[in-house]
């Protein structure tokens, strides 16, 4: 194929047509363009922008460059939530195995951290035995039996996805909103949904910093889902704060456990019952979503979804005594330091970019893609906003892996917080639905 005149013709803001995007997505997922050409369209894109149609195209010939999951026909519908990423974000935890007591067969394919954001597949990694590369067929072996999995992409799906991502990783190109949109979505459609869920972060920890721009990506997402087949919609969630009180791998996946267990903090209950609501009212499983919280919230407390949650992590091969071993200590990390308050108030900021960048930089993130991650470290017993704290109680714990480490992360910690004399009101944290 000779690509430079679809380069040049995106270069100068012409349409493509959709045979022509399918051709060079083939081309490329084969090893037919070179990286160099590809990068230099993803840049005529990032500039020129992609319509309604060439972004359908590029996002079902991506889904089509590898495999697509077939399930055998079942009345369970199949649903997942993706989220755009965030810090403390670990709704996905609780959630598929809520879903699965729910009626649903839920096969989340997830990724690892991206930049600052943790990645669900790096939480999953804390516990003892469980695997994440699962072969497609034991992906839906394990949903048909159990309702849910949570693993990642395997080699064979979604092939021009992982090559074009590390492109635009390299080239400068990631926050295209068209280029955005393709690449979740085509890996979303690969999983062969019936109801997709995503929440659209906003704030200063996320990808889109304002609520403007992450409704015009949820807009888009949620339009091509809907034209695609699959019924999307999309929640618009704060992310200026942690979610929960927990952030770092393992941190984290305690914190899903207190969540099932009723323990759990109220912002992440609050955003797991309003994903599995969400999806209720778009399979007609419930008639609103006051009706589907209710739902969600009374299987919740029934502890199905707890007893869920070790069956699906068993299926994939963890060692449930050295998990629930794990589960008791109060920390695993060598160190643990509190950030103390220093003075009395109201919390009136929790600033979740510093808490993201402190916790990649002690290791719990990667800096560069060869980064070996430190499970254990982390953030936790975090104060959220319009709380009240005394001078001598603490703002939040880190736990890190020698004195050195801890010294440097209470410092930069403690600039995260602000507290004010005055009571504070905590803003809302799901503020908007986003249908088409
Ligand atoms: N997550 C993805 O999978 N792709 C993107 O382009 C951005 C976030």
């Amino acid at each position: 194929m000779n690509f430079l005149p679809l380069i040049e013709s995106k270069r100068e803001g012409e349409i493509l047509a959709p045979a022509q995007i399918r051709e060079f997505i083939r081309e490329f997922t084969a090893g037919k363009i070179p990286d160099y050409q590809m990068a230099a369209m993803l840049m005529a894109i990032f500039f020129r922008g992609l319509d309604t149609r060439e972004t359908t195209a590029l996002t079902l010939a991506m889904r089509d460059s590898g495999d697509v999951l077939a399930f055998p026909k079942d009345k369970r519908p199949l649903v997942d939530k993706h989220s755009t990423g965030g810090i403390g974000d670990k709704v996905s935890l609780p959630l598929a195995p809520l879903l699965a007591c729910l009626g649903f067969r839920v096969p989340m394919i997830s990724g690892r951290g991206l930049g600052i954001t943790g990645g669900t597949l790096d939480k999953l990694d804390s516990i003892p035995g469980f695997k994440t590369l699962l072969p497609a067929a034991q992906i839906i072996k394990q949903v048909q039996k159990v309702g849910c999995v949570i693993c990642g992409q395997t080699d064979t799906m979604v092939p021009a996805d992982k090559k074009i991502y590390a492109l635009r990783d390299a080239s400068g190109t990631v926050p295209s909103i068209q280029l955005i949109t393709a690449s979740i979505l085509s890996k979303k459609l690969a999983e062969s949904l019936d109801a997709l869920i995503l929440d659209v972060k906003f704030g200063c920890a996320a990808f889109m910093q304002t609520k403007a721009d992450a409704r015009k990506l949820a807009q888009a997402m949620v339009s091509l889902g809907n034209q695609c087949g699959t019924d999307t919609r999309a929640i618009l969630t704060d992310m200026n704060t942690p979610l929960g009180r927990a952030a770092g791998n393992w941190l984290e996946v305690k914190e899903s456990v207190e969540c099932l267990e009723g323990r759990g903090p109220a912002d992440l209950l609050e955003l797991v019952v309003d994903s599995a609501a969400h999806l209720l009212v778009q399979t007609r499983k419930a008639k609103s979503l006051d009706a589907a919280r209710k739902v969600a919230e009374a299987c919740m407390n029934s502890g199905e979804p707890r007893r869920k949650w070790d069956e699906m992590i068993v299926a994939q091969g963890a060692d449930l005594k050295a998990f629930n071993r794990k589960l008791a200590q109060d920390s695993t990390a060598k160190v643990v330091v509190e950030v103390k308050a220093g003075k009395e108030g109201w919390v009136s900021k929790c600033d979740a970019r510093i808490i993201g960048e402190v916790i990649r930089d002690i290791g719990g993130g990667r800096l560069t893609k060869e980064s070996v991650i430190d499970y254990d470290v982390g953030v936790d017993q975090i104060a959220k906003p319009g709380e009240r704290v005394e001078k001598s109680g603490a703002l939040c714990r880190v736990h890190v892996a020698d004195a050195a480490q801890a010294k440097a992360a209470v410092k930069r910690l403690q600039t995260a917080f602000e507290i004010s004399g005055k009571k504070v009101k905590a803003g809302a944290l799901v503020s908007e639905i986003v249908l088409e």
